[in-house]
């Protein structure tokens, strides 16, 4: 069977997470912040921050925002539960929106359509590793209209004076925008570790900064650094030297450090990502793309344009025309020849939770038919040659079988 997208575990980060374990010190500590400072050369943005999880992160920034009951957040209606049920935790509402017709990513249109006075966060979500649109929506938020419309509430939304551009960028480090990094796209932006995503720490995530000059980035940095750990004054780390017994708690903090367990897959990963993962991931894309392009059932992803390169998470293919039941039945006929692809992603409308509080799949009619016939293929480090054609092979097979 080939898997659609198994974590790279070799040697290399099996010593790093040895080295951790014998060290004697496994939870935040050396390696995390190590971990971080790697990031952020990657990224090129301020300060960023490891967290537990990507969901966690972006919760943290939601929070840290003081975005609470009788407040809206826009998001894509196209996109994983996480992005949602963050906003839901802290009491806001989340306000969903279309998709592109021309691409996987939140429609910019639509998102101006639905801003109100009580809009406090956009959350565009890089589908797939492609980033969204950033030069508009930046510039939306920052226009005169949309300025007049934000009422702030608290001191930090009084000293960025408009709504906050937090992406999700859970699938898109490494991407490239306009020059840009993801990291530096939009005010802040969370990245995932998550096992399945392109650089996995198990589980883990990111918060990267990159707020306008009126804030100071250590600043902002040391506060979700103590938010992220109960309120402590000190980390476990800290509290370990001499005389550095005594903490303090100030405010209710969460629980969503990084361990150093998971910040050595990461250290082993982010060295090797940009020369090696991403390299790698491309090429099965590419390959995906030459083999493809051909068919004329076979509707290829966007994944590089001139000014935008993909991190090459995802390869979202779609079958033209084709309806939820034929695409479902791609892909139990090509599990039944041993290859595993995959649904990116139920939008949120279709699922009981979100349909019960009045979301109608209707409204987001380009998210439905993106949805409907999507279909992706596997991407791994791991993915041989000989394996990507019996993808490709056995998905040629498929299409031919059902009649197209
Ligand atoms: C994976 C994912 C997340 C959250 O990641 P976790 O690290 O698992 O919390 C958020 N948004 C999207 C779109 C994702 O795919």
């Amino acid at each position: 069977m080939i898997p659609f997208s198994p974590p790279k575990i070799d040697q290399s980060i099996i010593d790093e997470v040895i080295d951790t374990l014998n060290s004697g010190w496994i939870t935040t500590g050396p390696k995390t912040k190590k971990f971080e400072r790697e990031l952020e050369k990657f990224c090129g943005n301020s300060r960023t921050l490891c967290v537990s999880s990507g969901t966690h992160g972006l919760e943290l920034i939601l929070r840290w925002f003081g975005v609470g009951e009788g407040d809206e957040v826009i998001l894509p209606a196209y996109t994983y539960s996480a992005t949602a049920n963050c906003v839901i935790h802290t009491g806001a509402t989340p306000v969903m929106v279309d998709t592109n017709e021309e691409d996987f990513n939140l429609s910019v249109e639509d998102i101006a359509r639905k801003i109100t006075e009580k809009t406090k966060v956009i959350m565009p979500v890089d589908i797939g590793g492609m980033p969204c649109a950033y030069n508009e929506i930046n510039e939306l938020v920052k226009s005169s209209d949309v300025r007049k419309k934000f009422q702030s509430r608290n001191e930090i939304q009084e000293k960025l004076g408009r709504i906050l551009v937090l992406s999700d960028s859970a699938h898109s480090l490494g991407a490239v925008y306009h020059g840009k990094n993801a990291g530096q796209l939009a005010d802040i932006s969370v990245f995932s570790f998550h096992a399945v995503k392109n650089l996995t720490t198990a589980e883990g995530g990111a918060i990267a900064l990159n707020l306008p000059s009126a804030f100071n980035a250590d600043e902002v940095y040391n506060f979700l650094n103590v938010f992220s750990l109960h309120g402590q004054t000190k980390d476990a780390l800290a509290k370990m030297q001499n005389k550095g017994w005594k903490y303090d708690i100030i405010m209710p903090g969460y629980k969503a450090n990084m361990t150093d367990i998971q910040a050595s897959l990461g250290l082993v990963e982010i060295n090797r990502y940009r020369k090696d993962t991403l390299e790698k991931r491309r090429d099965i894309f590419n390959y995906y793309f030459d083999r493809l392009k051909d068919f004329e059932w076979a509707e290829n992803p966007v994944y590089e344009t001139d000014k935008i390169c993909s991190s090459y998470h995802v390869y979202m293919l779609r079958i033209k025309g084709t309806t939820e039941d034929t695409r479902d039945k791609f892909i139990s006929k090509m599990y039944e020849k041993g290859v595993s692809v995959n649904v990116h992603f139920i939008p949120l409308p279709l699922l009981s939770y979100y349909k019960k509080e009045g979301y109608q799949m209707e409204d987001y009619p380009n998210a439905y038919q993106k949805f409907q016939n999507e279909l992706s293929l596997p991407v791994y480090y791991d993915l041989s040659v000989s394996d990507r054609k019996t993808v490709v092979d056995k998905l040629v097979e498929t299409a031919k079988k059902l009649g197209f």
